[in-house]
């Protein structure tokens, strides 16, 4: 009797300790993180802040790992928030945006060495090109976990494009995808964070679950499904400063 009572005892704790975890909870907030390059910015570039080198990249992903994060995809938050599929705690979504060869020379093998995987947002005619990823690139990222979303074709401001090109751009692109990597892209990233109603409602049409913006924050079930925020990393931040972004 004593023991079985020290025995349930130790589930309640147990059980405790998982709900008193946010991570844990069954639809829970879920920073997504966005990078871009990897890498030292080129002399003279105009935006070097998102540009993360090496080394501080690395850094960060430890601290995360240190705070306690694990990070998942997309599609598993997904799963989780509407079909009842379990996250593990502190669930962080790690998204790469555009498409750049040290995604998968850099990022891919620093986040293998934890079994983590990455989400990119892949910009289609960056595919093969230069300083782009190659499709074998896209094969490792994939064997490696990696989700692929779609970035449109070639990255325009959508909310300035005709209404023909905007359907190009969406629904064209993930078609494009489909063809080109044999992957189905169900998530959709809109280029600059740029979306307005007609945006959306072509991101809906071609049937997105859903869709990330760079407005800043923790993203929720709750949330408009077809205006994610997402958390974007730049240079400049400490891994400890990344980390507690992250936790909100
Ligand atoms: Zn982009």
């Amino acid at each position: 009797m004593a023991i079985g009572a020290l025995a349930t005892a130790a589930l309640c704790a147990l059980a405790l300790a998982g709900c008193g975890d946010a991570g844990a909870a069954p639809r829970p907030k879920v920073p997504i993180l966005v990078y871009h390059h990897v890498g030292d910015p080129p002399r003279g570039e105009r935006n070097p802040s998102l540009y993360v080198t090496p080394q501080r990249f690395r850094a960060q992903i430890r601290a995360l790992r240190a705070a306690g994060f694990h990070a998942v995809t997309l599609a598993r938050v997904w799963a989780a928030w509407h079909h009842g599929a379990t996250l593990p705690t502190r669930p962080v979504v790690l998204s790469f945006d555009d498409g750049f060869a040290e995604q998968d020379t850099i990022a891919r093998p620093t986040l293998s060495a934890l079994r983590w995987p990455g989400t990119l947002n892949l910009q289609l005619d960056r595919l093969d090109a230069r300083g782009g990823l190659s499709r074998a690139a896209i094969a490792r990222m994939r064997r490696d976990g990696w989700e692929i979303d779609d970035h449109t074709t070639t990255h325009p401001d959508l909310t300035r494009v005709s209404a023909r090109r905007l359907r190009a751009e969406v629904a064209g692109s993930r078609a494009a995808i489909r063809r080109a990597l044999g992957v189905d892209p169900r998530f959709f990233c809109y280029p600059y964070g740029r979306t307005n109603a007609a945006v959306r409602r072509a991101v809906a049409a071609a049937g997105f679950k859903a869709a990330t913006t760079i407005r800043p924050g923790l993203a929720t079930a709750r949330q408009d499904r077809l205006a994610l925020p997402r958390i974007v990393v730049r240079r400049t931040m400490r891994p400890a400063e990344v980390a507690r972004l992250a936790s909100g």
